[in-house]
């Protein structure tokens, strides 16, 4: 099942690539689930069960294409966001640190830098505006304590995000400010929809990527997470309760532009293209700060 944000309503998203349709989920279970989807990840397990027992090609016909200008992010407003950094061996020699061995380093994005998935996004004056790709999770049920066999059990659905990052601001010092430095208004853009894990033959190997002006910057495959989701969301749980629709971002593989030799970052009129096989694409148009001197 594929859920998205379209214009703050929760809708499912039925149909081929290129021709999906979406359907407004409170409309369609007349008024049970919904409309807005933070209360949607509130009876997640309910909502699975309603869907499965229902006619989807009788219900994509009452539907209605999807308009990718209206799209949000999957869980717009959770009550807590983690990101993850050097979670990827590679990705973590290109910044200069040992892989981590007890837990990764855990951060957050602040929500108000959520966006949908095609969107412009301003680039700070005198910014060094960097990419990261990367494989985000929703939970879909209360998880504490739990153990890895158990973690799927826990995760509503994948999405694609970009921990878009500033690395002046992230890296000057004199400790690192990773929360701020990756919540400039525009920098979590995520979707374009949330699909669930029953959707991928193995939802622990998927590929993904990001293109600069359709040159390719990052390709990589999640098996090769050294805290696989599952893994990372029971490392979690045993320190903080994790929360319907809260948000996590489970790190980048190698190819960030901090990480190039010569260091590279996007200029306005870049375009920043991202996949996650499975799932979709987000698209992002970076534009000069109109307020810079
Ligand atoms: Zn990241």
């Amino acid at each position: 099942m594929r859920i998205a944000n379209i214009d703050n309503r929760a809708a499912l998203v039925i149909g081929d690539e290129g021709a999906e349709r979406g359907v407004d989920l409170a409309r369609a279970s007349q008024g049970r689930f919904g409309p807005e989807l933070p209360a949607v990840y509130q009876v997640w397990g309910d909502v699975t069960t309603w869907v499965s027992e229902q006619d989807l090609a009788a219900l994509a016909d009452d539907g209605f294409p999807i308009d990718r200008s209206l799209l949000g992010a999957p869980s717009p407003a959770p009550r807590q966001v983690f990101a993850v950094g050097l979670n990827y061996h590679a990705h973590a020699a290109e910044s200069g640190f040992e892989s981590p061995t007890h837990l990764p380093p855990v951060f957050t994005k602040y929500a108000s830098s959520f966006t949908g998935p095609d969107t412009d996004v301003i680039i700070p004056a005198g910014g060094n505006v960097d990419w990261e790709v990367e494989l985000v999770a929703v939970i879909g049920r209360e998880a504490s304590g739990i153990g890895e066999a158990d973690a799927w059990a826990h995760i509503a659905g994948l999405t694609v995000g970009q921990d878009i990052s500033e690395r002046v601001s992230q890296l000057r010092g004199p400790a690192p400010q990773f929360g701020l430095g990756k919540s400039f208004s525009g920098f979590s853009p995520q979707g374009p929809w949330l699909v669930t894990p029953d959707e991928f033959a193995n939802p622990d190997d998927l590929e993904l990527g990001c293109t600069v002006d359709g040159d390719q910057v990052q390709k990589g495959r999640t098996r090769d997470l050294i805290f696989p989701v599952s893994k990372l969301i029971a490392a979690l749980s045993h320190t903080v309760t994790l929360y319907p629709g809260d948000v996590v971002f489970t790190g980048t593989p190698a190819g960030v532009g901090v990480g190039r030799d010569p260091q590279r970052f996007l200029q306005a009129g870049e375009k920043l293209d991202s996949w996650i096989e499975g799932i979709g694409q987000l698209h992002q148009r970076f534009v000069a700060d109109p307020h810079a001197k």
